[in-house]
């Protein structure tokens, strides 16, 4: 069985972690927080000191890190320690031309390596429930497809190197330009003196149906549950989706696309972290709409 070994072990690496130790993999965790390693010891973590330790006799090394600039960090001091071909995984979300150059980076050491961020969130990491939308090569992806199958119910090799992030940009542009208008309809139907929960029982099953209404309704009461039932509280936050925006905003700037939607969800989202808001669910945004 493949020796695993697994960087950043916070809310979402953390649990992946335990969904391999589950599977009886053999897991060696690094984070610059030891309480994260500490808290996964008694799950049957193996502890790594520093990077080198990860670098020792591992057949794949996963990373699960807040964003680009730190994953190339950790790439950097960790890349000529190898001595065989392991392969390099990313799943955290950064950006489209930063994947690619980690890519390159890996291409000259001769290690393979996959880009493989995640949709699914908290929840889905704990239940194993996560998508993976992979770029990279064939090899690799096969290599890895096992231990996708254990975090995620879901994976997808989108294309080259790159094309995996470039994946998870479009969906969460879509994502959040979608509640934006989720958010308005509902406050106009307010405006206009509707009934919310009728106005969610014609829209979820008439052709403006769509999952930030069907699933993930923003309307307290309205719907499934949802972050709305709990004072917002994420779910998938605001800071993260300004994050995932500002990712899609490089991406359109890049490639010069005509996305006036997804830059004005930029906007929005950025004013409301600017209020201090950004530790709310992103579905939150409705509060926000200008
Ligand atoms: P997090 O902040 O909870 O975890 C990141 C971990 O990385 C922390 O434990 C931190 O201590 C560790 N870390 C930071 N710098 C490090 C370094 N140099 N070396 C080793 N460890 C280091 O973040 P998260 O919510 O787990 O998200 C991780 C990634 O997944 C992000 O890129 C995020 O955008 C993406 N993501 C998150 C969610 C979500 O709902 N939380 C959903 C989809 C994708």
């Amino acid at each position: 069985m493949k020796k695993i070994g697994f960087i950043g072990l916070g809310n979402m690496g953390a649990k992946m972690t335990m969904n391999l130790l589950k599977a009886n993999y053999e897991v060696i965790g690094y984070d610059i927080n030891k309480e994260f390693v500490k808290n996964l010891l008694p799950k049957g973590l193996k502890p790594a000191n520093n990077l080198s330790d990860i670098a020792e006799d591992t057949d794949i090394v996963i990373t699960m890190l807040p964003n680009g600039d730190i994953v190339e960090e950790v790439y950097d001091n960790i890349i000529d320690k190898f001595t065989r071909g392991t392969l390099f995984v990313d799943c955290s979300t950064i950006e489209v031309d930063k994947a690619r150059e980690l890519h390159k980076k890996c291409e000259d050491k001769k290690i393979l390596s996959l880009d493989a961020p995640v949709s699914g969130g908290v929840g889905g990491a704990e239940q194993a429930t996560l998508t993976f939308m992979v770029g990279g090569t064939e090899n690799a992806y096969k290599m890895m497809l096992p231990l996708f199958e254990v975090m995620g119910k879901k994976s997808l090799l989108c294309g080259s190197s790159g094309l995996g992030q470039a994946t998870k940009a479009c969906n969460n542009m879509l994502l959040a330009t979608t509640m934006i208008g989720v958010g308005e309809a509902f406050s106009l139907g307010q405006n206009l003196g509707l009934d919310p929960k009728k106005l969610f029982e014609i829209l979820s099953t008439s052709t403006g149906s769509c999952w930030a209404i069907n699933s993930y309704c923003p309307i307290k009461g309205v719907g499934p549950t949802s972050p709305a039932d709990n004072d917002f509280r994420p779910g998938f936050s605001s800071d993260l989706m300004l994050k995932d925006l500002t990712i899609a905003l490089k991406a359109i700037e890049s490639t010069n696309t005509s996305a006036p939607f997804g830059k004005n969800s930029q906007e929005n989202y950025k004013r409301m972290v600017n209020e201090n808001q950004g530790s709310l669910d992103f579905s939150a945004i409705i509060k926000f709409n200008k």
